[in-house]
């Protein structure tokens, strides 16, 4: 059972009867999606929801119950992290935000999820300018955002094999972030000193650097605004708690909530009652931070864009870059702190290939070390997706709806988190996985023929 919290109110929720309805057929088999809906009578009743996990996927999927739920009943959300907003993966990325995959072809449902992604990060940014001008925020740098660096990404090529695929993805693009396919001597002039091998770079000017810390910071707070404002404007209550609180099992919140959403990024596979049953990989990666020192004169020009290769160099400020990242298919250590070991075989397999695309690294110093655990998916026939659905029959057996997940957002946690956050609220609330495209839910099928 949960700890005892005065703001845990205990309930004697009843679920909505179930309705299960067969669907569709995968491989012969007859999956069976699960839908309930609440009656009239029951969605007056407070709806209480627990979302483990305050990264990326967390906080959006939290902003969202907020804003989607009930106008006519009392929503309470309740996000659970031992580490607090952002102590995952989500913490330490390296913000590149693009819809595009290495070879620029564009991602599934890229347009989508790029406009959502844009929409949560101007939301999460006036909840930061709001604080700002009450004299409580951080001040603003040349009156830009904190949380966005919007100077678009380079991506050299570097593999001549590709370069016919890349030039037909890059005429796909979308029309609000362009690839525009440039030669060495425009590239050059966008950075000076990159060393472009093949005489070409793909340029996408609206693409974006994230600075994630900020960004999640400012997303929660814009949930708590969402709530505060929601409950007096005249709606009914919208109550939102964070709760510091290690979790051992996902059935410790059986008897409190009407819904649990397993937003635990690759440590999703680690609860016991999940654990042998997702097709998601864990993956350790390394970034490096990098800082010019004082005495060299020469900075990151102001208006240059960040540079994606074999490794990337997510562009912070004149000064500040991070470089990443190692890829540790063995490691399933989810730790933010680095050993010297392990820090210097990283930085031994970043560095040569950082100086093969900007040679002037050499004059930055390495200040530290960061790392993460990525979640990742398998490929699928339309890449690697990200895991979502109802996993009750994981957890008590049931088909009731009750526990949710969503994870495996991979490297790609920017771009998805936003539209998936809030096609999963949606389902959450209205109790029906099908609202979710079956391409993220089709894992289940696939597990139901191990
Ligand atoms: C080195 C590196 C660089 C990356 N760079 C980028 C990038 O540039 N762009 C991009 O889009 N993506 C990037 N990613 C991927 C991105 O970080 C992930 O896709 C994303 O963070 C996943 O978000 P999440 O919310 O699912 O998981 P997480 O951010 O890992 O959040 C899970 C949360 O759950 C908490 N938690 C887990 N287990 C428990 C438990 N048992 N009890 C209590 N709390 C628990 C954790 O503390 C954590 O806060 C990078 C990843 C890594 C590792």
């Amino acid at each position: 059972m949960l700890a005892q919290n005065p703001a845990i109110i205990s309930l004697n929720w009843k679920w909505p009867k179930t309705t299960i309805t067969p669907t569709r057929i995968t491989n012969n088999l007859t999956s069976l999606s699960v839908r309930c809906s609440f009656s009239s009578s029951v969605s007056r009743q407070p709806l209480r929801i627990a979302v483990l996990g305050a990264g990326f996927a967390g906080l959006s999927v939290a902003w969202n119950l907020l804003l989607n739920g009930s106008k006519e009943s009392h929503l309470c959300v309740d996000i659970y992290d031992e580490a607090g907003i952002g102590g995952g993966a989500s913490g330490i990325a390296g913000g590149l935000l693009h819809p595009y995959s290495p070879k620029v072809k564009l991602l599934w449902q890229g347009a989508e999820c790029w406009e959502e992604s844009l929409s949560l990060l101007t939301i999460a940014e006036q909840a930061l300018l709001k604080l700002v001008k009450q004299g409580k925020g951080e001040i603003l740098e040349d009156g830009e955002s904190v949380i966005v660096r919007r100077r678009g990404i380079l991506r050299p090529a570097v593999n001549s094999k590709n370069m016919n695929i890349m030039s037909e993805n890059a005429q796909n693009c979308l029309a609000n972030c362009r690839i525009e396919q440039i030669h060495e001597d425009a590239a050059q002039k966008l950075v000076p000193s990159l060393s472009v091998p093949l005489n070409m770079a793909f340029y996408m000017p609206e693409a974006l650097n994230v600075n994630a810390q900020s960004y999640l910071k400012g997303l929660y707070l814009a949930c708590e605004n969402l709530a505060n404002a929601m409950s007096t404007l005249g709606y009914v209550n919208r109550e939102l708690n964070l709760h510091q609180k290690a979790v051992q099992s996902v059935l410790e919140f059986a008897g409190d909530y009407n819904a649990v959403i397993i937003c635990f990024g690759a440590r999703a596979a680690f609860l016991p009652e999940l654990s042998g049953k997702l097709p998601l990989r864990a993956c350790r990666g390394i970034i490096a931070k990098l800082q010019l020192g004082d005495d060299i004169r020469e900075e990151y020009p102001q208006y240059s864009p960040s540079i994606l290769s074999d490794a990337w160099l997510a562009v912070h400020g004149a000064r500040h870059m991070d470089l990443g990242s190692t890829w540790d298919w063995e490691s399933k250590n989810y730790s933010r702190d680095v050993t010297a070991g392990e820090a210097s075989e990283a930085i031994k397999v970043l560095l040569p290939k950082a100086l093969s695309v900007y040679p002037a690294i050499e004059k930055w110093t390495i200040t530290g070390t960061v790392g993460g655990l990525r979640g990742m998916p398998p490929l699928t026939a339309n890449g690697s997706l990200p895991l979502l659905g109802c996993v009750d029959e994981y957890l008590d057996g049931s088909r009731s709806c009750k526990y949710w997940l969503f994870t495996g957002l991979g490297a790609r946690g920017l771009l998805y988190h936003a539209r998936l956050g809030k096609l999963l609220a949606q389902a959450v609330l209205s109790c029906n996985e099908d609202l979710l495209p079956g391409e993220l839910t089709s894992w289940k099928h696939k597990m139901y023929k191990v």
